[in-house]
């Protein structure tokens, strides 16, 4: 071979070599990142916004749905709507966004929160980095370089520093284990993953099982369509009017022009609404004065009845029983047979002990010829059968049964990935006596993951949306501050986490949430240890517990930095 070929074959292998490396290193770069995101709801997007727009950081969200939207892409059952109002029920962190959209009404149906997330998405150029209709299974911390390897049931692997779920504390559902369901003929539906394409029930047998927020609201679009609607109830509950109403344009004018102060009352508030509690007990007013105060609030409709007349509802027993009968005079007023509306008259549990439901038409449906209830307290289903149901006394027969049963709440979704932390001690193992975290934030021993509204934080008993956006700004600043210190890996220590979790269940043991055997304390699913899983302190206590601990240099976390950076002291 000549000199000068010899040069050609060099040349030629040099870039071949190149052009491998420069492949590799975009594989590696392809599939490393700094922070990996699960879930594309109303956390998983502002979580991208702020990882990826405000700090910089390659970030990758996975999204088992085909859409954004998280809870608002799968709950599209007939009547699905969301229980608070919309101009506080959205992103406060943008106000051009705030400014730009526009609500149709006072509380909005699932399309309507759906367009305003997918808007969200593409005004944000979110989509370049949610990869949709993925599943994350597996992820597992790497003590040797403080990375996460994050592996899907698309069969990729993935790592990332950090690993921040938003996955939702209200979205892994709750299936109930009744024999027989594989063998059912007809149609099967779950309010929480309902067909995209719509389901059409005209002049059908229809089964509804459950009287939570989903059964109530799909209860009347059901009847009106079926033509015929059986609703199991195994125990009722307290439902109020919603009084939904379209917004005129004075009144968007108005909400618009005052959305800094709404924004600001959102964050003071106890529970993320922009209003304060009256400051008016119960007994302190007569009786005819009380009966015409509860007559507004019902009228008025929504969650105002819980805060808006008096308050002491969820603390004394004597006023929650006033308000709790109230409810049940309307109960009786409305449903036409005296039989049926006593089953559907709630007793044994305190108002607001159960998560509320707000309704349109929930209790008029019962007078409609085509629905009946079946109060299945003391005769469960037993069994699905080919054609229809069986409880112990009598055997149904139905075209659809649609489960509105509910979820695994708060650590469901959660514990349906194999999380391994340090290790690899197993979330599912840390956890198997209820959930453990340190401020709903972090996991002792599961360092650089980060948990949006995570049990141990108010999160359901908030406003979603505004202890979404505190949690996200939280993490935001506590990764910046890492970046400053060069840390690479922060952890919730032990003793730290067994202080807040003993807080968490001292407040929880004073609050209404422990009378009730509710999602709220994992007593819907059999086996699930029972323990108050929100944080029943309030907004205010627990942003100033947060914030002090920011303040004090993240107190309650160890810092650490990667071993080959031997320049950086761990903390
Ligand atoms: P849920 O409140 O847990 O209600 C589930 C219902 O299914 C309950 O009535 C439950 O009875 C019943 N059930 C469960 N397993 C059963 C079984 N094996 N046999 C018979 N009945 C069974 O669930 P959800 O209605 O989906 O609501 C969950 C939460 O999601 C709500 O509390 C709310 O926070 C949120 N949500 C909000 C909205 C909104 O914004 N408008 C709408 C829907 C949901 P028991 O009560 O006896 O357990």
């Amino acid at each position: 071979m000549s000199r000068r070929s010899s040069d050609v074959v060099e040349a030629k292998t040099l870039r071949w070599v190149c052009k491998r490396v420069y492949e590799a290193v975009q594989m590696d770069d392809q599939y490393d990142f700094d922070a990996v995101v699960i879930g594309a709801g109303f956390a998983g997007l502002y979580a991208l916004y702020k990882l990826r727009d405000e700090l910089n950081m390659r970030v990758r969200v996975y999204e088992t749905g085909d859409g954004v939207g998280g809870t608002w892409y799968w709950n599209r059952y007939p009547g699905a709507r969301c229980d608070s109002e919309s101009y506080y029920y959205c992103y406060s962190f943008s106000p051009e966004l705030a400014q730009e959209w526009e609500w149709s009404g006072r509380y909005p149906e699932q399309p309507e929160i759906e367009r305003y997330l997918n808007h969200v998405a593409d005004r944000f150029d979110l989509r370049p980095d949610i990869q949709l209709s993925t599943r994350v299974t597996a992820a597992t911390f790497d003590d040797a370089t403080n990375r996460w390897e994050i592996s899907t049931d698309r069969g990729e692997t993935v790592t990332a520093r950090f690993l921040v779920t938003a996955v939702g504390c209200l979205s892994a559902p709750n299936v109930p284990d009744i024999a027989g369901l594989d063998r059912f003929e007809g149609e099967v539906y779950f309010t929480a993953k309902w067909p995209r394409e719509g389901v059409d029930l005209t002049g059908k047998r229809v089964a509804l099982i459950g009287t939570g927020s989903s059964g109530i609201q799909a209860t009347p679009p059901i009847a009106a369509q079926a033509e015929q609607l059986t609703v199991f109830q195994r125990t009722p509950n307290f439902s109020l009017p919603a009084r939904h109403g379209v917004f005129l344009a004075e009144h968007q004018a108005s909400i618009k022009s005052n959305y800094d102060d709404i924004f600001a009352a959102t964050r003071t508030s106890f529970a993320g609404f922009p209003f304060s509690p009256i400051d008016r007990a119960t007994m302190s007013v007569s009786e005819e004065e009380r009966e015409e105060i509860l007559e507004e609030l019902w009228a008025y409709g929504g969650f105002k009845f819980l805060w808006g007349g008096f308050s002491d509802l969820l603390i004394d027993p004597e006023a929650n029983e006033i308000a709790s009968e109230f409810i049940r005079s309307k109960i009786r007023e409305t449903v036409e047979d005296a039989d049926t509306a006593e089953l559907l008259c709630p007793k044994g549990y305190p108002y607001g002990a159960k998560r509320p439901p707000i309704d349109t038409d929930y209790y008029d449906a019962f007078n409609r010829d085509n629905v009946t209830l079946v109060d299945i307290s003391a005769n469960p289903i037993e069994a699905i059968t080919p054609t229809g149901l069986r409880t112990a006394l009598v055997e149904y027969q139905f075209d659809a049964i649609v489960f509105a049963t509910g979820f695994d709440a708060m650590t469901g979704s959660l514990l349906r990935i194999d999380m391994r932390g340090s290790d690899g001690v197993r979330l599912a193992d840390k956890w198997q006596d209820g959930p453990r975290t340190l401020l709903g934030l972090q996991v002792a021993g599961f360092p650089n993951l980060f948990t949006i509204t995570g049990p141990g934080s108010p999160s359901v008993l908030m406003n979603m949306p505004v202890a979404i956006e505190f949690h996200v700004d939280w993490i935001a600043a506590c990764l910046e501050y890492m970046r400053e210190h060069n840390w690479t890996r922060i952890e919730a220590t032990e003793e730290a986490q067994d202080a807040w979790v003993e807080h968490v269940a001292e407040v929880g043991s004073h609050s209404l949430f422990v009378r009730a055997n509710s999602w709220y304390v994992g007593a819907n699913i059999p086996g699930k240890p029972r323990v108050v899983m929100p944080y029943a302190g309030g907004q205010p206590t627990y942003r100033e517990r947060c914030n002090a601990v920011r303040d004090a240099g993240y107190e309650g976390f160890e810092f650490g930095a990667d071993v080959r950076d031997e320049a950086v002291p761990a903390r």
